[in-house]
């Protein structure tokens, strides 16, 4: 359990914490993966988002799931990458969250993970939540905790 005055403090900054859908780079699952290569070169971001046709979050794929699939037994063959889908090689054990933000489970997630997909109750992509932006929201309380509660040493 997180200490009250600590989940308060984070659960203020909570709006910014979500990057909508509609900029996060994302793949559908039956894209090849000749096109998913194109798409995760161009963006720079190591895994993105994959969704279906409906925007329901399917799981993740990153650069490196695609490389594994071009080395065959001789070496590279990029021609595998038009012939493989999206869904054959993306990681599916993934998890999500779905608001209204638990602030204790969200911390202890993104121990391992650096952003979260954010779904609603019927499994729709909504966004992502980064690390980057949880960990801005700890620097704000760790300055200011002291303004708003008085902490003593038991
Ligand atoms: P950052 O907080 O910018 O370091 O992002 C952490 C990770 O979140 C990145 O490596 C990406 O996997 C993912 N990410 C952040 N922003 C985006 C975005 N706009 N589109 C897709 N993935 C993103």
């Amino acid at each position: 359990m997180i200490s009250k005055a600590v989940s308060q403090l984070l659960n203020q900054r909570k709006e910014k914490f979500l990057i909508p859908a509609e900029i996060v780079a994302n793949v559908q699952e039956n894209n090849s993966l000749e096109h998913a290569f194109l798409v995760l070169s161009k963006v720079k971001y190591a895994k993105i988002p994959v969704l279906d046709q409906d925007q329901h979050f399917k799981g993740l794929l990153s650069l490196a799931m695609i490389t594994e699939t071009m080395l065959g037994l001789t070496g590279i063959d990029p021609t595998r990458l038009g012939r493989i889908q999206v869904k054959d090689v993306m990681q599916t054990d993934v998890p999500t969250i779905c608001p209204p933000y638990d602030m204790e489970e969200i911390l202890h997630l993104l121990v391992d993970q650096t952003f979260l997909a954010v779904v609603d109750e019927n499994g729709v992509f909504t966004g992502i939540l980064t690390r980057r932006e949880v960990m801005k929201a700890v620097n704000y309380l760790a300055h200011d905790l002291e303004k708003e509660y008085t902490v003593e040493k038991k």
